[in-house]
């Protein structure tokens, strides 16, 4: 087999990591992002062979590809069943043109899949050094109920999230205050900031280290190779094998998303284009057009709300990717092999409007419900196959990725489509849950004295 793959840091500066050890920091020592020294190649036989196999079956094959040398089959294929217990459903629109769902989860997200993955890899890695690490969260919603949801019940893991008392809303609240177990909340009477400042200076305390704190955010690599899964998967169920390379539609924020469909491709997906699809926060497609980068500051507010990044984290994995170097703030010292990213990616910026336009015709015209972020996906489709009419043909197939439930965004759906989306299980139980949470005043010495009196 491929020798072991190594994890080196987008900024350089750092030695290189093995997968556990990028796993559990997070965050290379020189703030760089890890990132694969290679990437190894599944082979054609293999990938035929995926061809109606379960989207477990398919994840597993392709995280066995990549994780061979670190982890046994057996905990490998057991942690991917307990994450991935839900469906994926790939939803004919027209001709050869899909959406994917990935909305079925526990908080009804796409990051289901990369947080759920990632929580199982970190426990597995902590039992084996028997450690255990406090994973400490500020959320504004939808990151900190991902997060819960996705370590709840792991052993060798804890979890605190701080959320801002009266800015989440009270199906957020109810998907962190229900679960328990290793979950505490933390209703702090203050602003989302101020969580935020809050968990950094607990980062940064001495007196705390003995808690091995982590964040666990979307920049980790046990995020990134999840995401890749979904991918092959879709390909495996919608192509006429082997040579049938799918388009991908990716409404984008911070790029993770992106980053693994690129990953999919390096492994050998055969994929024809990626067409990302950003707001009105247009950094990246303004980029693409201009060869100059700039970020967005401050981020503009989007009804596509989780796209609202102005610098997304993920584009130094995508610049390094290509052979180039860019630094944390955006500055890129080393140009990127720029002719064969634009051969592989098409970049769109949406807007609100396009993007209600969007939303109201794939409803009357097909039946179909999706909400702002599928939505603005899908708008960059149809962008692409006017730019690219040769792509347009009946015969190609393209994948256009929905990444949360129409459910979690009612108000948007009830303005532009008159009709209430329909709760799927995961949040329209919550409901009837009991609460449990904890109430801190703005306060680093009181928010201290309840970690070190429970830790
Ligand atoms: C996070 C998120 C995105 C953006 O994904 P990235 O990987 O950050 O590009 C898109 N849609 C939804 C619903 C999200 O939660």
């Amino acid at each position: 087999m491929n020798r072991r793959i190594l994890y080196y840091s987008t900024n350089r500066k750092a030695p290189k990591a093995g997968f556990s050890e990028a796993l559990l920091k997070g965050l290379a020592p020189d703030r760089g992002l890890y990132m694969p020294d290679h990437v190894p190649v599944i082979d054609d036989g293999i990938l035929k062979e995926l061809k109606g196999r379960s989207y477990a079956e398919v994840s597993f094959v392709v995280a066995r590809n990549l994780l061979h040398d670190e982890i046994d089959d057996d905990s490998l294929l057991s942690m991917i069943k307990d994450a991935y217990g839900f469906d994926v459903p790939l939803e004919n629109i027209y001709e050869r043109k899909y959406i994917m769902r990935l909305d079925q989860g526990p908080t009804a997200s796409f990051k289901d899949f990369a947080a759920r993955l990632m929580g199982r890899l970190m426990q597995h890695f902590l039992r084996l050094q028997n450690r255990n690490m406090l994973i400490l969260t500020a959320t504004s919603g939808d990151t900190g109920s991902a997060i819960a949801n996705a370590f709840y019940g792991l052993g060798n893991i804890r979890v605190v999230i701080l959320y801002p008392k009266n800015e989440v809303t009270p199906r957020q609240r109810k998907q962190m205050t229900t679960l328990r177990q290793n979950i505490r909340v933390i209703e702090l009477d203050g602003k989302f900031d101020d969580c935020q400042a809050l968990v950094k200076q607990a980062f940064s305390d001495p007196e705390l280290d003995y808690l091995s704190l982590s964040s666990a955010n979307s920049i980790n690599i046990g995020r990134l190779w999840p995401q890749s899964f979904y991918y092959f998967y879709a390909w495996s169920r919608l192509s006429g094998f082997p040579d049938d390379p799918a388009i991908f539609a990716v409404p984008s924020g911070n790029f993770g998303n992106l980053m693994g469909g690129l990953l999919a491709k390096a492994m050998g997906l055969p994929v024809k284009r990626f067409v990302i699809a950003t707001n009105e926060n247009n950094e990246v497609p303004v980029y693409w057009q201009t060869g100059h980068y700039s970020a967005v500051i401050p981020s503009r507010n989007c009804i596509s709300s989780a796209m609202n990044v102005g610098h997304p984290s993920n584009l130094a994995r995508v610049i390094a990717l290509y052979g180039g170097l860019m630094d944390e703030k955006g500055f890129i010292s080393r140009e990127p092999d720029v002719a064969k990213m634009h051969t592989d990616i098409a970049a769109y910026s949406i807007t609100d409007k396009q993007t209600k336009q969007t939303l109201k015709d794939l409803y009357d015209r097909f039946g179909v419900i999706t909400e702002p972020h599928g939505a603005a996906g899908w708008t960059g489709l149809m962008e692409y196959m006017r730019n690219f009419p040769s792509d347009a043909d009946p015969g190609q197939l393209a994948i256009s990725l929905e990444t949360a439930h129409p459910a979690k965004f009612p108000e948007e759906i009830q303005k532009i489509l008159k009709i209430d989306p329909l709760l799927p299980e995961s949040l329209s139980g919550l409901d009837k849950l009991k609460e449990t949470y904890d109430s801190l005043e703005n306060d680093y010495t009181q928010f201290k004295n309840y970690l070190i009196s429970r830790y």
